[in-house]
């Protein structure tokens, strides 16, 4: 069966002054019609620049593919003209960030806005567009919409903002959504609203979703499967509920252990010490080695494999290595 949407071996290059530096490399992973797949990590591990590749909105003078592939429908999106990708990016694979304010434009009124990407996507009238604002608004729960539609960005909360954002990539009703730390912002009810919001849109519209996050409670909440990035590669990835009862991955189970509601143990929180490398700094080896308690000789200077535990789990780790320990 052809993937909805494959990234495949995707190695980034980021120009420094002291040269280039890898910041995503060797990353694949896929997602199925009406999936959600979440792609968790600190920051600076990667998820980020791995999903704004998949738009190719990263800097040409900055960032280079320096490997790989990403396929929408079994067609490169690499290969494809600038022209051809303002479709994509208009149509069948949409966008939300963390802050809405950023992406919404202060000086002008919600309405046009909204409108302004429903035209963008359907050839219709005035009226029209104004007609399918105001339904748009109302779809992701905004109340009053044809009120909203006068007010300025800065007029509603961080909440109505992003459901505001969320109108507006869903305008084109893309096959795909990529929601990078849609939740972070807002405040814990809030977020719970957004999500059960997300949940909605793709139960009704079967949209496939790359949620971006550090948050494990979020992916619990939302995802199907999910992918744990770590400096700018892919350590463990699989289905939630295998994941989360059976973590293979030292990080992935440092991760889980970080959070009380999965220990159930409110007084143990114990967070991973240390930090994601810089990548200047990758390491030869391991890129955990540096924080991992179960850390071996080769791990300092052999990158590991990917091993597969089935069922599209899988994990990079020298301890599943035949002979290990
Ligand atoms: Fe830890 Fe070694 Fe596995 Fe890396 S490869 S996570 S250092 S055990
Ligand atoms: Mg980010």
């Amino acid at each position: 069966m052809t993937k909805l949407l494959e990234i495949d071996n995707l190695s980034i290059e980021f120009a420094t002054p002291s040269g280039p530096v890898e910041v995503v490399n060797g990353v694949s992973l896929d997602i199925e019609p009406g999936q959600t797949l979440g792609l968790v990590g600190e920051s600076g591990s990667g998820k980020s620049v791995t999903s704004l590749s998949v738009l190719r909105l990263l800097p040409n003078n900055l960032a280079r593919v320096a490997e790989g592939d990403i396929r929408l429908n079994g067609e490169s999106l690499l290969g494809m003209s600038e022209k051809q990708m303002q479709n994509v990016r208009g149509n069948r694979i949409s966008i939300i960030f963390q802050e809405p304010m950023t992406a919404l434009n202060p000086v002008f009124k919600i309405g046009r806005q909204v409108r302004e990407a429903v035209r963008q996507h359907n050839k219709m009238s005035g009226r029209a567009a104004q007609k399918k604002t105001i339904e748009l608004l109302s779809e992701v729960g905004i109340p009053s919409p044809e009120q909203v539609v006068n007010v300025y960005p800065h007029q509603l909360s961080g909440g109505m903002r992003q459901r505001v954002m969320i109108a507006m990539a869903m305008a084109s009703n893309p096959e795909v959504l990529i929601a990078d730390e849609p939740t972070t912002a807002l405040d814990v009810t809030i977020q719970a609203q957004i999500l059960d919001l997300m949940r909605k849109l793709q139960k009704e519209r079967g949209t496939a979703i790359i949620l971006i996050t550090h948050d494990l409670g979020v992916v619990a909440e939302l995802c199907d499967r999910v992918c744990i990035m770590y400096a700018g590669q892919i350590v463990e990835q699989g289905d939630v509920k295998t994941l989360f009862k059976e973590p293979k991955h030292p990080y992935t189970a440092g991760l889980l252990k970080s959070m009380p509601q999965f220990t159930g143990k409110e007084n143990q929180l114990q967070a991973i010490s240390g930090q994601v490398p810089h990548p200047a700094d990758y390491a030869e080896g391991c890129q955990f080695a540096g924080r991992c308690s179960s850390r071996m000789e080769m791990c300092d200077t052999v990158e590991p494999e990917s091993y597969d535990f089935g069922n599209g789990h899988r994990c990079k780790c020298h301890l599943y290595k035949e002979g290990a320990e």
